[in-house]
C-alpha cells in the first residue's frame, strides 16, 4: 500500500516535470493476495487514489473458477483476467456481479473473450440497471474523468490547499491520461442469469451462495459466502477505509450490515479496501450510518431545508474516527460519503425515493 503509493507520487512528479504520464495498463494495474487456499483477492493497491476500482474475489470449485466482481474498465478486466490465469489454469464458469457501478463490471468483455463459456449473474435489479437508465453514464465516463483530471492538475498546483491534499489531487492528475484512455470505447454486459433472493453454485470443495438480504448499497447488491472457507464477500455495502454512499438506503443498509455481522465468516472481502478479519469495520460504519441518520431525520421531518440541515448536523468526530488528520481521506470522506449519506438520509426520513443512477 505504501509502496504503491510511493509509485503514484513519483508518476505525478513526473508529468509535473513534463515526462510521459502512466499508461491505462500501469493505472489499472492489479496484484493477487491469497485469502485461504481456494480463495484469492485480485485489487488495485492504491484504493484511496483514482481510479477507484473494485475488488475482484475468486473461488476455485473443483470444475472451475466462480469469481466475484471483472474490474473496472476494458483493461483492468485484461489485467484481472491475467491475474486470474496466474492462480488457475481451470476456466472461469461463473462470474457474478455485486451490483451495477462500472467500477466492477466494466472488465466483463475480457472475461466473455478468455472464456465464452462464461455465465455472469446478478439480482434482478442490477440486470435492470445494467440495461437502462442508470449505466448511462459509461457513455460519458472518458469525458468525466478528463475533466476532472484538468481540475485535479488545477488543484494540485493550488498553494491555498494542505499538503496532502494537493498531493492527492496530483495523483488524480497524474492517473487522468491513463484512466481517459481505459475508459474509451466501453461496453456493459449485463447478466445471463438473475435471481431475487438466493442462488447456489454447488461444490463438493468450495460451494458458493449469492445473496439479496436487501437494499443497502444499492437497490440490487449481491452478497457472496463461501461458507467452507468461511468468505464473504460484501461489495460496496463494505468499503474501506473511507465507505461509499452515491446510492444508499441508510435504513435499510443498517439492516443488511447486521446480516452480514451474523455470518460465521472468517474474512469479509469488502467491494474496496482490505479484507476484514473481524467485525469491528462493520460496526464502525452502522454506528455512523445510526448517527447521521439520527441527526438528519428530526430535522428533515420538521422541513428544514438540506442545505441548512449540512450546516446544522455535526460529522467532525466522524470525519476524524475514519480519516484522521489526512486531507486527501478527509476530502474523499465528504466527496464519496457524507455529502451523499445526508442527503440519502434526508429522503428516507421524507419518504422519498433514492433513484439510481442519479448524483
Ligand atoms: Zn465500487
Amino acid at each position: 500500500m505504501r509502496l504503491a503509493a510511493a509509485v503514484f507520487t513519483g508518476a505525478a512528479a513526473l508529468v509535473l516535470l513534463g515526462a510521459a504520464a502512466p499508461g491505462p495498463e500501469e493505472v489499472f494495474a492489479r496484484r493477487t493476495q491469497a485469502v485461504t487456499p481456494h480463495v484469492w483477492l485480485i485489487d488495485k493497491p492504491a484504493v484511496t487514489d483514482p481510479p477507484f476500482e473494485g475488488n475482484v474475489v475468486v473461488i476455485e470449485q473443483d470444475a472451475g473458477l466462480v469469481v466475484v466482481d471483472a474490474g473496472g474498465s476494458p483493461v483492468s478486466g485484461r489485467n484481472v483476467v491475467d491475474q486470474i490465469r496466474g492462480i488457475s489454469p481451470k476456466p472461469v464458469r461463473f462470474l457474478i456481479y455485486t451490483h451495477y457501478h462500472g467500477d466492477h463490471n466494466l472488465g466483463a468483455g475480457a472475461f466473455r473473450a478468455a472464456w465464452p463459456g462464461l455465465t455472469i449473474i446478478s439480482t434482478e435489479a442490477t440486470r435492470r440497471n445494467m440495461t437502462g437508465a442508470p449505466m448511462d453514464y459509461v457513455k460519458t465516463y472518458a469525458k468525466s474523468y478528463g475533466d476532472m483530471a484538468a481540475y485535479a492538475a488545477k488543484q494540485a498546483k493550488d498553494e491555498s490547499l494542505p499538503q496532502g491534499l494537493r498531493d492527492g489531487w496530483a495523483r488524480t492528475a497524474a492517473a487522468g491520461p491513463g484512466m481517459v484512455a481505459g475508459y474509451t470505447g466501453m461496453s456493459v454486459y449485463p447478466a445471463d442469469v438473475t435471481f431475487s433472493d438466493r442462488l447456489s453454485i454447488p461444490d463438493a470443495t468450495s460451494p458458493v451462495e449469492v445473496m439479496f438480504l436487501g437494499r443497502g448499497n444499492t437497490d440490487g447488491d449481491a452478497v457472496i459466502w463461501a461458507p467452507k472457507e468461511k468468505v464473504l464477500a460484501s461489495g460496496d455495502l463494505v468499503v474501506a477505509p473511507v465507505p461509499y454512499a452515491a446510492h444508499t438506503y441508510p435504513g435499510e443498509w443498517i439492516a443488511v450490515l447486521q446480516k452480514l455481522k451474523g455470518f460465521d465468516f472468517a474474512f469479509l472481502v469488502p467491494g474496496h479496501g482490505a479484507v476484514q478479519t473481524d467485525r469491528a469495520y462493520v460496526d464502525k460504519v452502522i454506528a455512523t450510518l445510526a448517527s447521521v441518520r439520527d441527526q438528519v431525520g428530526p430535522l428533515a421531518k420538521a422541513d428544514v431545508p438540506l442545505d441548512e440541515v449540512r450546516k446544522r448536523i455535526d460529522l467532525s468526530a466522524i470525519r476524524q474516527d475514519f480519516a484522521g488528520d489526512d486531507p486527501w481521506k478527509r476530502f474523499l470522506m465528504d466527496a464519496a460519503f457524507l455529502n451523499d449519506l445526508v442527503s440519502n438520509a434526508y429522503k428516507e426520513a421524507r419518504g422519498e425515493e433514492v433513484i439510481q443512477g442519479k448524483g
